[in-house]
């Protein structure tokens, strides 16, 4: 298995298409950071933990800095012709800014499903809502514990 797989990078403006909106951002990682995973995983939706590192003069509570469970799209991306892969991850915790520019660790740790085309926001939506608990129950394993502390 290619698992456990880091990544690290800082975070990167997107095309800002859907992710606030289906209540689900997606925190989007240079290109350049990906290749470990691109290398080794097909496209698709994974899961694993990550951790926003934020710069040191930044008004950031505590609490947004600790290891939290994440869910990441492995997708081709059509800036790029889909000839490259992006990397982006949905962090579960609520955060009370947006972190563009500061640095993002994640480990990912396994794969849920393949990419899909969505006809309906709901059915997207609706799926969106599957991965994140696939993630928890996933993850809920006592052999990922070590992850859940520090990457
Ligand atoms: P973009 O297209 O720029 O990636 P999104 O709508 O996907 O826009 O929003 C992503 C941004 O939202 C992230 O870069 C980050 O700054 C912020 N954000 C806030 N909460 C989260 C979260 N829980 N997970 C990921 N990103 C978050
Ligand atoms: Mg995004």
């Amino acid at each position: 298995s290619p698992y456990p797989i880091l990544l690290s990078g800082p975070v990167q403006q997107g095309f800002g298409r859907g992710g606030k909106e289906l209540g689900c951002p997606t925190a989007n990682l240079p290109d350049d950071s990906i290749t470990p995973m691109s290398s080794v995983c097909e496209p698709g939706v994974y899961y694993g933990y990550a951790q926003v590192l934020p710069p040191k003069d930044a008004n950031w509570d505590e609490k947004h800095c600790i290891v939290h469970p994440m869910v990441m799209s492995l997708g081709w991306n059509p800036f790029y012709k889909n000839e490259r892969l992006t990397a982006e991850i949905h962090v579960m915790h609520e955060f009370d800014a947006d972190f563009y520019g500061y640095d993002l660790k994640a480990v990912v740790l396994g794969y849920i499903r393949p990419e899909l085309d969505y006809t309906s926001r709901e059915a997207l939506i609706e799926d969106i809502e599957t991965d994140k608990r696939v993630a928890l129950n996933s993850l809920a394993r006592p052999s990922y514990q070590e992850y859940s502390k520090a990457i």
